[in-house]
């Protein structure tokens, strides 16, 4: 029976990994090489017994990283399936599947969709394929839990010819986070997923949200690219398309500017001029730093709005689930978003949203509210580790 799954997440300088032993959900070892091709890469580790090693190297790249990382492996059970975590899976794939060279070929396929994630993705894939020769690998993608999404909610407003020809659509991403949430979310209610309709949030350095009804999503808040929706650490969410124009016809600015200025300069770190990580802002903002402020007033704003909005997919709203580094961590931004949804009927409880235990799941509402208010930890890497499981042994 195959109990060893080992999850890679490849980024272009970066490589996080995990090993996880699936007879008892448990992780036996994770860590991440970053620095990848650079002159001081480094490679952090730490076991299930809290043992920790780091490795400096100069230039190593994701092949050698991994024979490392493979070395360091060497006590515990060889992985019997790795598990790879894919952003854009475009219309290809609605479900995790087992890689093979025509899958190599769509995900290649889907690299102008996604220009910085796939390719990394795709050198993971590479360098686990080489040192894994008889492994089966898996791909999982963060855009399949959304191949559910009706027409209406993936369309865009534009000539349809766009989406026919061009797949330009909504395909939404966090997908993996998503669909553990909203399953554990469903656990702890202590109702079938099926009979539920709810509301995720993702709130991270990227952040999104969705709405799950009967386990499947059916509309969420990232679009084409992770770029639409909320406000996130440095991207700046939805924002008049027209202003791209004006940027570029009158400001004389570059594309490549302005892709710079919206994916790295702007949300919580532009609006605030301070810096992208929420712990830092709320610091400030108790300081009396207006920056910090006003970012986290348009954060709250305008994911209570997009919440909302979300609800129009919904026949009922059983559930607004947090999860992410902010949604499991700060009380504070949960009370300010949920304090704008009780127009419909939304109301925490204080003393359960601030006393929460870190790293715990939690029921954050009070009784007479009409949609239950739920903390959530995500674990992308032991989801990807369940699909992978599930499809070798199918
Ligand atoms: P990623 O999307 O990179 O996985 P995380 O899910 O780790 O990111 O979320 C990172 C964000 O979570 C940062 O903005 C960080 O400041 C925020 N965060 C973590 N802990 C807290 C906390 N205690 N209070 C407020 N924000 C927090």
């Amino acid at each position: 029976m195959t109990t060893t799954v080992l999850v890679l997440n490849a980024g272009s300088s970066s490589l996080k990994f995990a090993l996880f032993d699936m007879q008892q959900h448990s992780l036996m070892m994770e860590g991440i090489a970053e620095r990848l091709n650079a002159d001081e890469s480094c490679i952090k580790f730490s076991t299930s017994e809290n043992e920790s090693a780091e490795i400096t190297e100069s230039g190593l790249n994701h092949k050698t990283a991994l024979e490392k990382i493979i070395q360091q492996m060497k006590p515990y059970p060889k992985p019997q399936v790795v598990g790879h975590r894919v952003v854009h899976g475009g219309e290809y794939f609605r479900e995790a599947v087992i890689i093979n060279d025509q899958v190599i070929e769509k995900i290649e396929a889907c690299i102008e969709l996604a220009p910085l994630h796939n390719p990394a993705n795709l050198i993971g894939i590479q360098a686990a394929v080489e040192n894994f020769v008889d492994v089966p690998q898996v791909a999982i993608f963060d855009t399949a839990f959304h191949a559910s999404l009706p027409e209406k909610a993936y369309l865009y407003a534009l000539p349809y010819d766009l989406y026919k020809e061009q797949s330009v659509r909504r395909y939404g991403f966090h997908g993996t986070s998503h669909q553990y949430v909203s399953q554990k979310a469903a656990q702890s209610i202590e109702e079938p997923i099926e009979q539920l309709n709810m509301v995720v949030a993702h709130l991270g350095n990227g952040c999104s949200a969705t709405a799950v009804a009967a386990g499947k999503s059916v509309d969420t808040t990232m679009g084409m690219t992770p770029l639409e929706g909320l406000v996130m650490g440095t991207r700046s969410g939805s924002i008049d398309p027209a202003i791209l124009l004006y940027l570029t016809s009158h400001k004389n600015m570059t594309i490549e500017e302005v892709d710079q200025l919206l994916n790295k300069k702007s949300g919580l770190l532009g609006l605030s001029g301070l810096s992208n990580d929420m712990r830092t802002l709320e610091q400030a903002r108790l300081e009396g730093h207006q920056g910090a402020a006003i970012a986290i007033d348009v954060f709250c704003y305008r994911l209570a709005k997009h919440i909302a909005a979300l609800l129009v997919s919904l026949k009922s709203f059983d559930a607004l689930v947090f999860t992410g580094g902010i949604g499991e961590n700060s009380s504070f931004i949960r009370e300010k978003t949920c304090e704008q949804l009780e127009v419909l009927g939304v109301f925490i409880d204080a003393s359960k949203n601030q006393n929460l235990a870190k790293k715990s799941i939690g029921k954050i509402s009070c009784s007479d509210s009409t949609a239950q208010v739920w903390v959530v930890p995500t674990n992308e890497e032991l989801m990807i580790a369940k699909q992978s499981i599930e499809l070798i042994s199918a």
